[in-house]
């Protein structure tokens, strides 16, 4: 029996809130995934804390809320005890960009095999327009009356700096587009980076400024990785430039999970060696 994929947990998002849309293109990420034949049993969804991470509550695979930042070492752990998973990470621009930004660049130079959506509104949500690392400069909001003074992050570059082996930005207006890149990011084996441009309709409600700038990567060699710097830099969260969408960078390399596997086989063996030894010796 197929699934519902949706579960009946009142929705509490604001009208017109992007979060809607990854949630929808979760949903037909998964509808993919059975269709393929793949189980949903082996899926695992993991949030932080913001309105993104209400996501576990309204999408019906296994999921686990975690705390403010940690999102993605939760991920790591439950991927290195049971490689099999696929496991998804929702976490947010406060969550990952700033409370867990060490975890985020450390998951990234490991290349732990799991896939990691950033639901990047640029505004602390939740708790009612705050600035983010990814605000742009001069953002008013409840902490800064004036405008912030702090120039975003570019969290594209950070990724390619830091050694995510996949590395992609979508946009919640951008579905189709979206869905694929989710599934490219899971079937990557390494650590999957995809940047969402978030619309948070209360706080920050910038879809003009999103859908007039917009464009799809298509000439771009996604090996190319000085190429994939210079098309991250093209627009640093800031400037009037336009935006790329689509895969910046994609490389193989072993898995920090694959590579920790290999050194549970080498222990057992070590230790079967020892006892080989002893009882020999007896
Ligand atoms: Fe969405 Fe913004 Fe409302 Fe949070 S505050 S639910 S991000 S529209």
């Amino acid at each position: 029996m197929t699934r519902q994929l949706v579960t009946d947990t009142q929705n509490t998002w604001c009208p017109g809130c992007g979060n809607f849309s990854i949630q929808h293109t979760l949903k037909n990420v998964f509808a993919a995934m059975e269709e393929e034949g793949k189980s949903l049993d082996d899926v695992v969804l993991v949030s932080g804390i913001g309105c993104h991470a209400k996501i576990v509550d309204y999408l019906n695979v296994n999921t686990f809320y975690s705390i403010h930042g940690r999102t993605i070492p939760v991920a790591t752990g439950i991927k290195l005890a049971n490689p099999n998973l696929t496991v998804i990470c929702c976490s947010g621009d406060g969550d990952s960009y700033a409370e867990g930004l060490d975890h985020l660049i450390f998951a990234a130079k490991r290349n732990i095999d799991i896939t990691v959506l950033i639901h990047n509104n640029r505004v602390y949500g939740l708790t009612t327009g705050q600035y983010t690392p990814t605000s742009p400069l001069g953002f008013k909001g409840k902490s800064t009356p004036s405008g912030t003074a702090e120039y975003p992050l570019n969290p594209i570059e950070l990724m390619l700096a830091s050694g995510a082996t996949y590395v992609a930005r979508g946009y919640t207006r951008k579905m189709d587009q979206l869905k694929n890149l989710v599934l490219e990011g899971i079937a990557h084996k390494g650590f999957a980076f995809i940047d969402v441009l978030q619309i948070c309709a209360t706080f920050f409600p910038v879809s003009d400024y999103y859908s007039s700038r917009v464009y799809e990567l298509s000439d771009h060699n996604r090996t190319d990785f000085e190429s994939a710097c210079t098309k991250a830099r093209e627009w640093d969260y800031n400037s009037d430039a336009k935006i790329a969408l689509g895969t910046f960078f994609e490389r193989s390399l072993p898995s920090f999970d694959e590579k920790m596997g290999q050194h549970r086989i080498n222990a057992a063996e070590r230790e079967r060696a020892i006892q080989e030894f002893l009882i020999t010796r007896t």
